[in-house]
């Protein structure tokens, strides 16, 4: 079949409904409306997008533990501080032991998956920016890889093993920090998924799945940030980037709980591609129903806060962060962050929608390079979409929304096109365009038009 021919689709020429809006269809003329549009071209999209169920995803579910997590909780914690300057050499306390931990706890996984990871100490020699005076510190990521069938490509899951008490003093590297939930909880649910993936994906998926276990997250990112540079350097793709901090809390210190929800945070603009991670993750969630409702807040973090999902983001790729949905700020960063205030049922819930998007994505073959719109005459209404192949598709979907929709309204299959003609108005919608799998794995849209500041009126 000719891969460059064009998929004409016409099934609701110069119709349109408004959302919310008022609209006046005039009979033989393009309708006159107002307002958020959407037009009839396609399928409409519930909340999952159209995205499918995969049978081996589902049950991997089920296998995320919260005993195991628990236990690993229980180790870390037991260390006593790892607060990036501590001890590295005792093996009961100090960041050194519990990063032996960690590569000892994967190398075991791997070699009851008959090797199927590739488990390795990531260290970087770097400066502490909160502390310019202090020599350059070695800051140890511990990275478990399950290499997929395209090794150039990585989908990455994040949990930082530092701790602090910055509340209280934020170089003090010998006195406890437990940092139970900040994030040996995160933490545990990486090494949970390594577990799991290795036993239900032994021989890897279409993308390469980097679990990573990453230090130095208190002192400013610096752990994040060498691997997001090295994996940027080094030519990888990153599909998608999830940072699962602080994940095991259920009440605040006024009272409230709730061990129903999470919050995803997804960077600016509404474009970008972590805003579309962030959708994808939340179309999951309502495709399987893992046990938790997804909260989106469409931030990059927390406000005046931050984690590792922010280098990646900074770089280009496609990043967000899960998290709790209550915060005890009081116990965060002191050394009231114990162990049994961690609720384990809640962070396994957390790891099974991480688990949902490092599966999706990582069957998924990967997104469209680069997307082209062209504006068709002679009135301009009608657009021409158009992208290049990507390897291991075998088609590819068009998607559409409102801009003032957080989610995708439309879907109209492109067969193995690429190429297409819509009969939409683009300049009112966002369009996107996604891969679809043999078995109708869907990569994350490419979206557009690119987000343009305004131009500067011209000097008179
Ligand atoms: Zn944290």
């Amino acid at each position: 079949m000719d891969r460059n021919a064009s998929a004409r689709i016409r099934p609701g020429a110069l119709r349109t409904v408004a959302l919310g809006a008022a609209c006046v269809a005039l009979a033989a003329m393009a309708p006159l409306c107002i307002g958020a549009q959407v037009p009839i071209v396609g399928h409409a999209v519930g909340a999952t997008a159209g995205l499918a169920k995969d049978p081996t995803l589902a049950l991997a579910l089920h296998d995320i533990s919260p005993a195991n997590i628990r236990h690993t909780d229980s180790v870390l914690a037991a260390f006593g501080t790892r607060h990036t300057l501590s001890d590295t050499t005792s093996s009961t306390r100090g960041i050194g032991a519990a990063r032996r931990y960690v590569y000892a706890t994967l190398g075991t996984i791997s070699t009851q998956c008959g090797g199927c990871l590739r488990v390795e100490y990531d260290p970087a020699m770097v400066p502490l920016p909160r502390a310019p005076n202090h020599p350059p510190v070695n800051v140890v990521n511990v990275l478990a890889w399950l290499p997929g069938r395209d090794t150039n490509r990585v989908v990455v899951l994040t949990g930082h093993y530092d701790s602090c008490r910055c509340a209280l003093d934020p170089m003090d590297s010998v006195n406890d920090a437990p940092g139970a939930d900040d994030d040996a909880s995160g933490t545990a649910d990486v090494i949970e998924l390594a577990r799991v993936f290795s036993h239900r994906f032994p021989k890897g998926l279409h993308a390469t799945i980097l679990f990573a276990v990453v230090a130095g997250e208190e002192q400013g990112l610096l752990g994040s940030t060498h691997l997001a540079t090295r994996l940027h350097d080094a030519g990888y793709r990153v599909s998608g980037d999830m940072s699962d901090d602080i994940d095991g809390n259920v009440s605040s210190d006024n009272g409230h709980t709730d061990s129903t929800s999470m919050r995803i945070y997804s960077g600016d603009p509404d474009n970008s591609p972590g805003r579309e991670l962030a959708r994808y993750a939340g179309e999951l969630g309502a495709l399987y129903h893992p046990g938790i409702s997804i909260l989106e807040v469409y931030r990059i973090d927390r406000i005046g806060r931050g984690t590792d999902h922010e280098p990646f983001v900074a770089l280009g790729e496609p990043g967000i962060r899960t998290t709790e949905r209550m915060e005890a700020l009081d116990r965060q960063h002191s050394p009231n962050d114990v162990f049994s205030h961690v609720n384990f049922p809640y962070a396994a819930n957390i790891a099974r929608v991480n688990a949902l998007v490092l599966g999706a994505l990582g069957a998924a073959p990967a997104a469209p390079d680069s997307v082209r719109i062209q504006r068709l005459p002679p009135y301009g209404l009608q657009w021409r979409v158009s992208w290049q192949p990507v390897p291991g598709a075998a088609g590819y979907e068009v998607l559409l929304r409102s801009t003032t929709s957080p989610k995708w309204q439309r879907v109209i299959p492109a067969g193995d096109s690429t190429a297409m003609v819509v009969d939409a108005q683009l300049d009112d919608l966002w369009a996107g365009v996604r891969s679809v799998g043999t078995h109708g794995e869907r990569s994350l849209a490419t979206v557009v038009p690119e987000a343009r500041p305004p131009r500067r009126p011209t000097q008179r």
